[in-house]
């Protein structure tokens, strides 16, 4: 069987004209009819190369892509929440006017939180004292 040209050499070629006439290789292309280089895009998350449309490789990657690691004001655990929202809380400021600056990794470390920061803690004077 007659090897054939693939379309490699063809695209070989188109470079190699390129470089004798000093022309840009997809102008020759063009002419030759050969199809134009896909444009690269890479994986948001992992860098590894993708389809032009695509943002992301896999869908693992996407979902760790949208989502980022912070940090529990309370406990220092590193925990995983949607970029999106996080942008949201960062530029919304909250009811008392400030913006929001802690996250937490549960609603038992944001309890801590406020009880430390607005509870008892805080103001003994609020708490509940036998008389
Ligand atoms: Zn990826
Ligand atoms: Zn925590």
């Amino acid at each position: 069987m007659e090897e054939t040209a693939t379309n490699f050499t063809v695209c070989g070629i188109a470079n190699l004209l390129a470089a004798i006439f000093g022309v840009d290789a997809a102008r020759v292309r063009q002419r030759l009819g050969i199809p134009p280089e896909r444009a690269k895009n890479y994986c948001l998350n992992c860098k590894k190369p993708v389809a032009k449309h695509r943002k992301c490789c896999s869908r693992k990657c996407q979902n760790e892509w949208k989502h980022i690691k912070i940090e529990c004001a309370v406990c220092g655990k590193l925990f995983a929440r949607r970029q999106s929202r996080v942008l949201r809380f960062l530029k919304q400021p909250q009811r008392n006017g400030k913006l929001q600056e802690h996250f937490f990794c549960s609603k038992s470390c944001c309890a801590r939180w406020l009880g430390k920061h607005f509870g008892f803690a805080a103001y003994p004077e609020h708490a509940w004292r036998p008389s």
